[in-house]
């Protein structure tokens, strides 16, 4: 089954016509819309392979096999997303009740703080305690 993939490389479209997992596929030329290349066996029939022993369509056919991974995934990759937004709702809620708690936290500390500020004044100038007569002086 042929099937035609979309990819991009470094900023260049290419269209892709490849036969199930087979290595081997065409790949659009980007200088010159409407011609193909051939590459199999990690070969290419375009100038520029021939010239450099590398080209851009070896890359585009091999993003081919990425593109259909990820297309394999996508369920995988939905369901993920969603449980991943679930758990940052939870996140949320979590942080909201724990921003209550500490709210209420800080109230409770501040009453407490009053509450000591206000029994320490009455004892601030506490009477010292009555002079007890040494033994003996009173002789
Ligand atoms: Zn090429």
């Amino acid at each position: 089954m042929l099937k035609e993939y979309g990819v991009t490389i470094k900023g260049k479209e290419y269209r892709a016509i490849r036969n199930g997992t087979a290595p081997a596929g065409l790949v659009s030329s980007a200088s010159h819309p409407g011609e193909w290349h051939t590459v199999k066996s990690g070969a290419c029939d375009c100038p520029g392979f021939s010239y450099r022993g590398k080209c851009s369509h070896l890359g585009a056919l091999a993003a081919t096999a990425l593109v259909e991974r990820w297309e394999a995934h996508k369920g995988e990759r939905e369901a993920l997303e969603r449980e991943a937004e679930a758990l940052a709702a939870r996140l949320e809620a979590i942080l909201g009740k724990l921003a209550l708690a500490q709210e209420a936290e800080d109230g409770a500390w501040l009453q407490v703080q009053e509450m000591a500020q206000e029994t320490e004044k009455p004892k601030g100038k506490k009477k010292a305690p009555p002079a007890v007569p040494l033994a003996g002086a009173a002789a």
